[in-house]
């Protein structure tokens, strides 16, 4: 009874969050920004600010975050951190040396106005920025969006490094969105066995799921190079996976560098997955590898053979945007029901989305944006569920309420290995199935009577 003061009854509340579903801004620019090579992520604000969202990081993906701050006090505080952020330019690139730094603000700097672009200008005009490395920035103040939308506003950044030269390179820029590591290493998996030359960004693989190799990097091998990034401007179209991480991204490269972008669901489950693919086969003008049809067909006979155990299951959903709405497809499409959805992320089109999706079910469905993990209990207190899918924080209305937790989402801070399994494409669309599946049978093994518990199901 962790949660023991959440009532029933539900009261209007318009002005007071009760443990919301997302988090701050900045920790989406960081972890975007791991995503580049040999990149320092900047934090600029308070070392206080810094430290939480690197702390969030390495709880999730159990890697050390690497991170720097322009250590705001009082008088940065007043008086604005230009001198502070001067200062880390020339310390960074004195003692790190990366290639690139990735600068996000906080709502401290936000909020005594710092203008990191302007900034910027200064440092190049006094040569504070070293040749031939780069500074890129994202306005990330926290009393706005989510975590979701600062990862969007620094790829969006990265994006600006694209140059056109006049001649496409052939390749298709892939923005992957708020993935785990091991689900870029299955988009770029899956681009391959189809044959699309392409570029993944950002790309945490082999960075958040490395080794361990008994070396400390302090920029490890993955992420996707500066020189890619700026290439992105010469390809000959992007797939954005996910309208709320990554379709900002590829409307920014269609606009300055005329790269024609095709924004798609992230490809969790079946029918997502299915589109991701045709979207790849037709810029490779290629059928449809065996390989991948094998992998699909197995996903299929997953579903077919345990779908009497999936049939109506009332689903719980609590996270973000991309991932509720090909999660809440994925649910659709095998007969169970998501009844409540609950995203703490910004932006109208998702209840719509969501209401489309679920329009034939057989239960209504109550869906919330910008919602908290408070009104989540109440519903599910209003409406009992199988099964609640979320990050960790679900954990304490799974015990109060007593149902099975998948665990899916960002962040998980209790588990482990959710960096190296993919839930992408149809191999991470089993890894799902067989999670869900194991949630609800482990269940009915518990709750089952003595004459019906089966050996085999
Ligand atoms: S002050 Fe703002 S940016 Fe810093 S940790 Fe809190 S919410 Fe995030």
């Amino acid at each position: 009874m962790l949660l023991r003061h959440t009532p029933k009854k539900i009261t209007e509340r318009s002005a007071l969050t009760i443990n919301p579903a997302k988090t701050c801004q900045p920790i989406g620019a960081m972890y975007a920004a791991l995503g580049i090579h040999g990149c320092l992520p900047h934090s600029h604000g308070s070392q206080g600010c810094c430290a939480y969202h690197r702390s969030t990081l390495t709880r999730h993906y159990k890697e050390p975050v690497s991170a720097s701050t322009s250590s705001f006090t009082e008088g940065a505080s007043v008086f604005g951190g230009q001198a502070n952020m001067l200062q880390a330019i020339t310390n960074i690139f004195s003692v790190y040396n990366p290639e690139i730094i990735a600068v996000h603000t906080t709502c401290l700097s936000e909020t005594i106005g710092d203008d990191l672009k302007q900034i910027r200008k200064k440092a190049v005009t006094e040569g504070k920025l070293p040749k031939g490395k780069e500074m890129i920035s994202a306005s990330t103040p926290s009393y706005v969006g989510s975590h979701v939308t600062g990862f969007s506003s620094m790829v969006t950044s990265m994006a600006g490094l694209a140059q056109s030269t006049g001649k496409k390179n052939g390749k298709v820029n892939i923005i992957p969105g708020w993935v785990e590591p091991a689900d870029m290493e299955e988009i770029k998996r899956l681009a391959g066995l189809i044959g699309v030359r392409h570029i993944l960004f950002p790309d945490t693989s082999g960075v958040l799921n490395g080794p361990l190799s008994g070396e400390y990097k302090m920029f490890p091998d993955g992420g996707t190079t500066v020189a890619e990034l700026k290439a992105t401007g010469d390809a000959i179209g992007t797939i954005a996976l996910g309208e709320w991480c990554s379709a900002d991204a590829a409307r920014a490269l269609d606009k300055n560098h005329k790269v024609p972008c095709k924004v798609l669901d992230m490809p969790f489950g079946l029918q997502a997955t299915d589109r991701f693919i045709d979207a790849l086969r037709t810029i490779a003008g290629v059928t449809v590898p065996d390989e991948v049809a094998l992998e699909r067909g197995q996903l299929v006979d997953l579903i077919s053979d345990m779908h009497q155990y999936l049939f109506h299951k009332k689903v719980a959903l609590v996270g973000d945007p991309d991932q509720l709405i090909a999660m809440t497809e994925f649910l659709i499409s095998m007969d169970m029901c998501p009844v409540h959805v609950v995203t703490g992320t910004p932006g109208k089109k998702f209840e719509q989305r969501i209401k489309e999706l679920t329009k034939d079910m057989p239960f209504p469905v109550n869906v919330k944006v910008k919602g908290d993990m408070f009104l989540l209990h109440q519903w599910i207190k209003n409406e009992p569920v199988d099964l609640l899918i979320g990050n960790t924080y679900c954990k304490y209305i799974a015990r109060d309420e007593d149902i099975p937790l998948v665990r899916w989402g960002f962040p998980i801070l209790d588990r482990q290995g959710h960096q190296y399994f993919p839930t992408v494409g149809y191999k991470g669309g089993l890894r799902l199935l067989e999670k869900i599946l194991t949630a609800l049978l482990d269940r009915k093994d518990r709750d089952e009577p003595e004459q019906s518990f089966e050996l085999v199901l």
